[in-house]
């Protein structure tokens, strides 16, 4: 007995040495507010060591802009001390910078990822919600969240969405060899269909190399506000203090004023819902109109409204929702208009339109053919489903 105890003590002594060179490889990722110094130091790299790999790294990569959750992948050995063999630090999500030592030294060199883009298609209708349903169909949660960005220039998503609206989304997939979906991709092309409207979005690169979304008639998706929502008027009075018209005190005032002859149309600035139109008090005859992502707009003094315009109806930018009047508290006919974002009045002059600019006779060629690829691709990747 006490023989074969001898020889299992034997045979561990000798197994010891090679039980402690075994490398360890393990993932780190970077807490919140944390550096990578004071990370290897908590896995117990030796001080040098860490400045020598810090200082390898530092070739490729400004250690200032590590970030939380960032992977970093460490290799050590036990040799007799801890030796960090390797360090893979995620730069992006097609490169890593890698740092090895080389038996005396750390050597570091950024290392490209192989990665395929595969495109991902989905398809269905809401039965539930817009998230669950396109979670559903297999649409990544960040995705769907542009989706309803995108898709908020031409859908209150409030009201329009009902059971049963139809939907279709392509877009690309960055995978790993590994199978690891490393970075979802643009969109490609969405469509919602409701009762209210249908859209179509396609990405597009233009000649300037900036990537947005255009209709399928190829304009820009991204509309804000109409800057001046009364053809050939002129602003007589601007947002901010001023000595009121009518009762001759300071005031601030609130919105823009436009004077025009009487009964000049009024545009709505932007498409929405009548969420008013009626008498206001002091702003006469007026309309307030919803639009999406928190806007509204006030329309005052009008002496008419437009056809068919009442609380509830829906009206498209550029739709005539009245005419100039001089209702209620007015001097003269003019349009008293207001911008309320998130329940403020701002000023209207402030709301910042993106570049939005028709696509030239040259790129229209282009997206047109990216349109047909793009809608054949789609039908062919449903058709596999
Ligand atoms: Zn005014």
């Amino acid at each position: 007995m006490r023989h074969v105890l001898a020889k299992c003590i034997i045979i561990l002594s000798l197994l010891l040495p090679a039980l402690l060179l075994s490398a360890e490889e393990k993932e780190l990722k970077v807490p919140k507010g944390g550096n990578l110094s004071t990370m290897l130091k908590n896995e117990g790299i030796p001080g040098q060591q860490i400045l020598d790999v810090t200082k390898a790294l530092s070739a490729h990569y400004n250690l200032k802009h590590i970030y939380p959750n960032q992977k970093i992948l460490i290799k050590t050995e036990d040799d007799p001390e801890v030796r960090l063999m390797e360090l893979r630090l995620s730069a992006d999500f097609d490169k890593d910078i890698v740092v090895k030592y080389n038996g005396y030294a750390y050597e570091s060199y950024p290392e490209m990822l192989s990665l395929r883009m595969v495109p991902v298609a989905a398809e269905g209708s809401i039965e539930s919600s817009f998230y669950n349903d396109m979670s559903a169909a297999g649409v990544a949660g960040a995705k769907i969240m542009e989706l309803f960005r995108i898709f908020s220039f031409d859908v209150d998503f409030q009201r329009d969405i009902r059971k049963g609206d139809k939907f279709k989304v392509l877009y690309y997939d960055f995978i790993k060899d590994d199978g690891t979906v490393v970075k979802h991709g643009p969109l490609a092309f969405a469509s919602l269909k409701t009762n209210f409207s249908d859209v179509n979005l396609y990405g597009f690169v233009t000649d300037s190399n900036e990537y947005d979304y255009y209709s399928s008639e190829g304009k820009s998706v991204r509309k804000t506000l109409l800057k001046t929502p009364v053809a050939n008027a002129r602003i007589s009075s601007t947002y901010g203090m001023r000595t009121n018209p009518v009762y001759g005190y300071e005031s601030f005032h609130k919105g823009l004023d436009f004077a025009a002859p009487l009964n000049s149309p009024i545009l709505a600035s932007g498409s929405g819902t009548v969420e008013l139109a009626g008498w206001f008090d002091i702003y006469g005859n007026c309309i307030i109109l919803r639009h999406n992502n928190g806007y509204k707009t006030l329309y005052g003094h009008m002496n008419a409204y437009g056809k068919g315009i009442k609380k509830g109806v829906r009206v498209k930018q550029g739709q005539v929702i009245g005419y100039i009047g001089s209702t209620g508290m007015s001097t003269g006919p003019h349009l008293h208009y207001e911008v309320i974002l998130n329940d403020v009045k701002i000023n209207p002059a402030s709301v910042k339109s993106p570049p939005e600019r028709n696509l030239t006779k040259n790129e229209m060629e282009r997206f047109t053919k990216r349109k047909a690829q793009i809608d054949e691709l789609f039908e062919n990747l449903k058709k596999k489903d």
